[in-house]
């Protein structure tokens, strides 16, 4: 069996350990990142479908995001803006089909208020949050025993408004049933993003595309790094001491001083370590499990809304696709249109057969944008809950009291073994923003250690 020796074992190849391998290079340190799957990028996956390039993960850039606008930069990506001339539509409780312009839903006057009012308590709230520490704050196991759910019918018995406020942390990020995760933990999802108001204004939250694809990040990180990348090597066992770890793949066997798991913590199980890993962890790493979403890609020979003065952007807690965008390529031709199917709803579809799916998913783009909807040349699902390396999307977030008991852990290493992933960052949390500043994070400690 292939032996080799590096200071640093990186276990997967998407941003976050990508990341950190740069990081530990550029200071003097040897690495090999071992991937499972037969390329890099993890949760970024750039590919063609049928001739039509497309973004099957992340592909999403908002100005807040500093740690990834850096490293584009630094790689010379080039980045464009999400399409957004035009109206929106929102389509409400009854079916009915309303333009509108700005980030406030086109709801009734009374409704409108109850939901501008509660914004701005949220926004008070996430202001108090530090998104690195969230257990810190003086109510954080109050919030953290109420659901979501809870909390905003709490406020109001106005459906429409609770719905609508839910949706922003819900459906569209932590991809759960709101009544699955706390209030703390809602919280937190908007503090990583700067505000409650951030999340919810799409000209922000989804600003800025890379051309030719997000996964070129990884992807160049990983070239930078040569041979020290090795595909096609799921980390089975992990030995580790005081001295060092020995990580055994299916067809290599890295000796290392230091290991960074970089990867969704909900396949932390799957490695086998010897000796187990502390009571804590296996504790904490129980409580935390993977949101599920499908990404939806319709592509149309043009981009037929925009004749009608609609700019793609679409929203209803409503309908099957909750939330939907021109996510037309660079320089293309054709239009593309981009929808997600949240939670229980995507449940709900998978039950079906891909036509089924394919037939409801393309009716509800339809109330958005008109009957042309259903006729895409190319339509694909993204779906990461088959993908054994990924198991959901977009990321992990805690159960019910999770984030208050558990979360102070998260980041904390256990001997030799450091932890760098998104689903654990603060700033940037489920976004690549997030996995590239914990792969510098666990860089960091490293580093400190090894007194680099
Ligand atoms: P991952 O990308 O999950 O990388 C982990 C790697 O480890 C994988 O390559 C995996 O194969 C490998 N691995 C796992 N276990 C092992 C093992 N035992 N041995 C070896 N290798 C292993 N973020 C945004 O910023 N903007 C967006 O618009 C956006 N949209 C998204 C849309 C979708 C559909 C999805 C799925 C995600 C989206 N995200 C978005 C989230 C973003 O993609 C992730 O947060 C980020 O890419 C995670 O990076 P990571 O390096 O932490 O983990």
């Amino acid at each position: 069996e292939h032996e080799i020796t590096r200071d640093v074992v990186i276990v997967g190849a998407g941003a976050a350990g990508t990341t950190a391998a740069n990081e530990l290079r550029r200071a003097g340190l040897s690495v090999a990142v071992l991937e499972a799957r037969d390329r890099v990028g993890g949760r970024l996956w750039t590919d063609e479908i049928e001739g039509a390039m497309l973004e099957l993960g992340g592909q999403w850039v908002s100005p807040d995001q500093d740690a990834l606008k850096e490293t584009i930069a630094e790689l010379g990506l080039e980045t464009f803006d999400r399409y957004r001339e035009g109206d929106s539509v929102y389509v409400g409780p009854d079916g009915a089909v309303h333009r509108f312009t700005g980030e406030m839903f086109p709801v009734s006057a009374e409704t409108e208020a109850v939901i501008a009012e509660i914004t701005e308590r949220l926004d008070a709230m996430v202001a108090e949050i530090d998104p690195d520490r969230p257990w810190e704050h003086p109510n954080a196991a109050e919030w953290d025993s109420i659901t979501w759910d809870a909390w905003l019918r709490r406020q109001t018995d106005d459906d429409e408004a609770v719905r609508n406020l839910a949706f922003a942390t819900g459906s569209a990020m932590l991809t759960k049933p709101t009544h699955a995760f706390s209030l703390l933990q809602s919280l937190l999802m908007a503090a990583s993003a700067g505000s409650y108001s951030n999340l919810v204004d799409a000209d922000f939250i989804l600003d800025k595309r890379v051309v030719g694809g997000l996964q070129q990040v990884p992807q160049l990180l990983a070239e930078r790094l040569g041979d020290d990348v090795f595909l096609n090597q799921p980390v089975r066992t992990l030995e580790w001491s005081d001295q060092g770890v020995v990580a055994h793949a299916d067809g290599m066997t890295v000796r290392a001083t230091h290991a960074i798991l970089a990867h969704a913590p909900v396949l932390y199980d799957r490695i086998s370590f010897v000796p187990p890993l502390p009571r804590r962890q296996h504790q904490l790493h129980q409580h935390l499990s993977m949101g599920f979403v499908i990404k939806v890609h319709a592509v149309y020979d043009r981009p037929f809304w925009r004749e009608q003065g609609l700019s793609g952007t679409a929203f209803s807690p409503y309908e099957l696709s909750h939330e939907a965008y021109d996510n037309t390529n660079h320089g293309d031709e054709r239009g593309t249109l981009v929808g997600f199917v949240s939670d229980q709803n995507a449940d709900d579809l998978f039950t079906l057969s891909a036509e089924e799916r394919k037939e409801r998913i393309l009716e509800s783009l339809s109330h958005y944008y008109g009957p042309e909807a259903k006729n895409p040349v190319v339509y694909y699902e993204s779906d990461w809950g088959s993908e054994e390396w990924t198991r959901g999307a977009y990321a992990a977030s805690f159960d019910m009291g999770g984030l208050h008991r558990y979360g102070a852990d998260l980041r904390t290493a256990v001997g030799p073994i450091h932890f760098a992933c998104s689903d654990m960052a603060g700033a940037g949390y489920q976004h690549v923003d997030g996995a590239i500043r914990m792969g510098r994070l666990a860089a960091s400690q490293i580093l400190e250690k090894a007194g680099a």
